[in-house]
């Protein structure tokens, strides 16, 4: 080897721990990165093309849409109140958010695809088809089923 001087020695990658020959080495969080180690580490996009923007908590380096969607939303599940986890997906309506498998209608457990619609009333989601019953039948939401 004749590249033995200090300065060119290759600097770890932060990523893999091995060491980087690349040309391409990237510099983020003060650390050298592959050019393919560098990812986001929910969606395995790349981080390393010029211009985006890399987001980091809890050791974990993220994409900006990763980023917000982990860490910007959570908040306790307006249906069930539990505590959601930063980690997982979650479903919004207004200020509210929801686990997954808590957005449905809560009073016949419809599920909703993308596109079907819901509606918001005492704070509970409602399916189309009970919200529009509930605008006839008064006090429906205290009825004994
Ligand atoms: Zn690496
Ligand atoms: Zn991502
Ligand atoms: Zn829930
Ligand atoms: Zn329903």
């Amino acid at each position: 080897m004749l590249s033995a001087q200090p300065d060119t020695k290759p600097k770890g990658c932060a990523g893999c721990n091995r060491k980087i020959k690349d040309r391409y080495l990237l510099k983020a969080l003060d650390k050298y990165w592959h050019e393919d180690c560098l990812k986001c580490a929910c969606c395995d996009c790349r981080l390393g093309e010029v211009g985006s923007t890399l987001y980091t908590k809890a050791n974990l380096i993220l994409c900006r849409r990763d980023y917000l969607r982990l860490f910007g939303v959570t908040g306790n599940c307006a249906a069930c109140s539990k505590l959601i986890p930063a980690f997982e997906m979650v479903m919004r309506a207004k200020d509210n958010v929801y686990h997954l498998d808590c957005f449905a209608c809560q009073l016949c457990n419809q599920r909703f695809c993308v596109g079907d619609k819901f509606f918001l009333k005492n704070n509970m989601i409602l399916c189309q088809t009970d919200y529009e019953e509930g605008l006839m039948k008064e006090g429906y939401a205290s009825q004994v089923r």
